[in-house]
This record gives C-alpha cells, sequence and structure tokens, in this order.
C-alpha cells in the first residue's frame, strides 16, 4: 500500500520503519521542516533502538516531506502528531489542523487516528477531513518501540465503518497480535484507561515504599515481588522509584481527569495518583539532605537525565525536577546519561566523571551502565531512586533507597 505518515515522532517513524519494512511504501509528512530535510539526508531526530537502522534498511520505500500535497494518492494516512496537554487539558489543535491538511486524500482514502485524544476526537476528525477514519491508538513504549510495534500485546481497532476497519485490521495481522474491534469512542477510551491504572500501579507502590522507609527490615522489593506472584495483580508496574514522568503518563493522565470533569464526573483514583507523582521528585532530594546534612555549595551528581532507559526523550522528565530543586537549594548540579542532555545542569561525559567529582550522587534513570557500579560509588553519599544498586554493598551511613528501611 501507498501509506502517509503525519507528524514524524517517535510514533509516527517508528510506525514508519515498521511499515517500510512490510513492503509498504510510505509518504512522512510533518510541518517542521528541519526535520524532514535531516530525515531525508538519514539524519535521524531522536534516538530509539533499532530505528536507525530500520529506516536505512527501507530508504527506498520512505519519503519524507512538508508538503501534504504529496499525499494525494496515499490509501491510508495516519495521523501521529503530538497532543500535548496544556493546563490540564488536551490540546488537539495539532490534530484538527493535520485533519484539515488530509481533505487532500482521495475521496475513499482511511485517515486512522494513532495520536492519544479522548472520545470523541476521531469522530471530529472525520467531519472536518470527510473521509472515514479509524481510532487505533498506540501503545508502543520507547526504548522498546519497534519490538512493541511488530508485537504488541493487543490491537485496537475502533470505527464505524467495518470495510475501513477491516484494511487496517489487515495492515497490522502480520503481528499475530489479538485484534479488538471496536466503536471509535471505546478505543479512544481504552487508550487512556490503560495509561492511567498503569500510572496507578506505580503510585501505589510508590506509597508501599513510603511505609517500607519508615519500618524497620522492609524492602519494597520484597512486597512487591509477593504481591505480583498473584495473577490478578502481575508482577509488571510495580518498580518503586521516583515516579512516572516522560510523554505519555503526565499529559495523558491529567488530559483523561479534566475530559472526566467535562461530563460531570470525577476519576479520584487517577487524580490521586497524580498526586502522590507530584511528590516524588522531592523525596529524593529529602533523602539526600538527609544524608548529607547540608546540599548546599556541594557538588551533586545525577545519573540518569532520559525519563527511563534507552531513550534520549526527556519530556516531563523526573531528573530535571530533581536538578531544580538542586540548584534552587544551592548544589552545583553536574549529570551525566547516556543518550539525554539537557542545559539545566552541566553535563559530563562518563559516570565516572560524574561520580569522582561529586560529593553526593542521584541515580534518577536505571540505565543498565549504572547497574553494578557500587565500588564505584564508595565514599560518596548516594540516594538509589531507582533500586539498581545491591544494597548488600552499600555503606548504610552514606546510603538510602527507595523503599528501603534506614
Ligand atoms: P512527538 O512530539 O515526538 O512528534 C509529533 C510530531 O508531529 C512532531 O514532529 C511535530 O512537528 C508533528 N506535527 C505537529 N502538528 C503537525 C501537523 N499538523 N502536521 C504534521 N506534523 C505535525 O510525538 P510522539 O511522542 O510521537 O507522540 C505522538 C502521539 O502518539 C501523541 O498523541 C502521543 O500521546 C501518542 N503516543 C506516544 C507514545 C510515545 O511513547 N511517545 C506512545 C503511545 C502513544
Amino acid at each position: 500500500m501507498k501509506i502517509g505518515i503525519v507528524g514524524l515522532g517517535y510514533v509516527g517513524l517508528v510506525t514508519a520503519a515498521v511499515l517500510a519494512d512490510r513492503g509498504h511504501y510510505i509518504v512522512g509528512v510533518d510541518i517542521d521542516e528541519n526535520k524532514v530535510n535531516g530525515l531525508n539526508c538519514g539524519r535521524i531526530p531522536i534516538y530509539e533502538p533499532g530505528l536507525e537502522e530500520l529506516l536505512t534498511k527501507n530508504r527506498d520505500r520512505l519519503h519524507f516531506t512538508a508538503r501534504y500535497e504529496e499525499l494525494k494518492d496515499v490509501e491510508l494516512a495516519f495521523i501521529t502528531v503530538s497532543t500535548p496537554t496544556i493546563n490540564g487539558k488536551i490540546f488537539l489543535d495539532y490534530v484538527y489542523s493535520a485533519a484539515k491538511s488530509l481533505q487532500v486524500l482521495p475521496k475513499d482514502s482511511i485517515i486512522v487516528v494513532k495520536s492519544t485524544v479522548v472520545p470523541s476526537t476521531s469522530r471530529r476528525v472525520k467531519e472536518i477531513s470527510g473521509r472515514e477514519v479509524v481510532a487505533n491508538p498506540e501503545f508502543l513504549r520507547e526504548g522498546s518501540a519497534i519490538l512493541d510495534t511488530v508485537r504488541p500485546d493487543r490491537i485496537i481497532i475502533g470505527s464505524e465503518n467495518a470495510e475501513a476497519g477491516n484494511i487496517v485490521e489487515e495492515l497490522w495481522k502480520f503481528t499475530g497480535s489479538p485484534i479488538l474491534r471496536t466503536s471509535l469512542e471505546e478505543a479512544e477510551l481504552i487508550k487512556y484507561t490503560a495509561n492511567s491504572f498503569l500510572s496507578l500501579k506505580i503510585s501505589f507502590i510508590n506509597e508501599i515504599a513510603n511505609l517500607c522507609e519508615k519500618l524497620p527490615n522492609c524492602d519494597v522489593k520484597t512486597i512487591a515481588n509477593a504481591i505480583g506472584m498473584d495473577k490478578r495483580i502481575s508482577p509488571y508496574f510495580l518498580d518503586a522509584g521516583l515516579g512516572w514522568g516522560g510523554s505519555c503518563f503526565p499529559k495523558d493522565t491529567q488530559a483523561f481527569v479534566s475530559f472526566a470533569r467535562d461530563l460531570g464526573e470525577r476519576l479520584r483514583t487517577v487524580e490521586a495518583s497524580i498526586e502522590v507523582n507530584n511528590e516524588r521528585p522531592k523525596r529524593a532530594v529529602k533523602m539526600l539532605k538527609e544524608l548529607m546534612g547540608s546540599i548546599k555549595d556541594k557538588v551533586i551528581c545525577v545519573l540518569g537525565i532520559a525519563f527511563k532507559p534507552n531513550t534520549d526523550d526527556t519530556r516531563e522528565s523526573v531528573a530535571l525536577k530533581i536538578i531544580m530543586q538542586l540548584s534552587e537549594e544551592g548544589a552545583k548540579v553536574i549529570a551525566y546519561d547516556p543518550r539525554a542532555k539537557t542545559d539545566l545542569a552541566e553535563m559530563v561525559s562518563s559516570k565516572e566523571e560524574c561520580i569522582n567529582r561529586a560529593n553526593g550522587v542521584i541515580i534518577v534513570t536505571e540505565w543498565k551502565e549504572f547497574y553494578g557500579i557500587e565500588e564505584l560509588l564508595k565514599g560518596k553519599y548516594v540516594v538509589d531512586g531507582r533500586r539498581v544498586l545491591r544494597k548488600e554493598l552499600m555503606d548504610k551511613r552514606y546510603f538510602r533507597a527507595i523503599g528501603l528501611s534506614t
């Protein structure tokens, strides 16, 4: 098929690469001309494992442009533009602007909404574009996005027109994953329900971590492991830490809460999850201060800037909030991350340099290379915000960890 992909960020580029690899011809559109020019010269704007290789391998079937007119003969176009939350509400102008521009599509082509949007948005896209619309929300995780696209846990296809739904179903059949056919609104609601539920799991275990820190002989990892063995609970998303960040959970939970309020309903559990999460960065700084006495004029090393490992994405990263608080309290902050960068701290080029120069260390992102560094941390005050260190190798006088008794 000839397929359009509108919005060339994490979701759009991964979708483009995977579908090109399946033999489809892809026209990728983005309003950011620099990004488009870079992509046509082989410059990939983001780090995602395997993405560069897949785009390079399928170069002949991928074309990037800033001109919507180049979509005039595609059979199907995905909308993968950003859907930020502004003042607590979902901002849909990018989606609707894309829908308007997609009036260039052939009359019988289909628009597939992959961006995360609140219920009834896809229906509005249909009205604006005058084209049949299918809601096909994306569940990929940055850091394993290609695998998640090729082998997702399930695929949701929301449609009013069965034929349009069948075409999208056919497109994803190669994954072998279960495909659920739903209404447009159900598809949109499933995505928010899933993200909110996952955020709840993390906030819940983070509150249990707080209790463990106040009790003798308790480690939240033991608790999480034990409850995770219960099939009704499952072991996933029970890692206590510094809270969730990134480009999805923070904006989606907020948008969901405000969407519900507009319907005259409250999502009190989701509101609580957000409230718990907002406290997490402060907790890491408090722990470090309790260890060090004062952090004023001290050099603090932050290990990990990306919101999670295997990505360079720092959107809503907990690390940035921690750096800002450390700086406000008079510390000099240096940081190291294998992929991500920030202007908020002095970035150094290795974890060794970062640790050696510092008085105190906070581990914020659980990159693989931060495991097994206990020896390197000797003599430093350390807060393990992601539980990557072996507690038995750490000197309790200099060490605190999320969810661990002092
Ligand atoms: P992103 O910010 O990385 O990329 C979005 C791209 O859309 C940008 O390049 C932007 O220039 C472009 N764009 C904006 N308006 C446009 C328009 N009118 N026409 C053409 N291009 C336009 O976003 P992302 O992280 O890929 O997320 C895209 C959507 O997918 C969001 O709704 C997000 O919630 C959802 N989603 C993201 C992830 C993830 O892990 N990143 C996972 C699942 C779902």
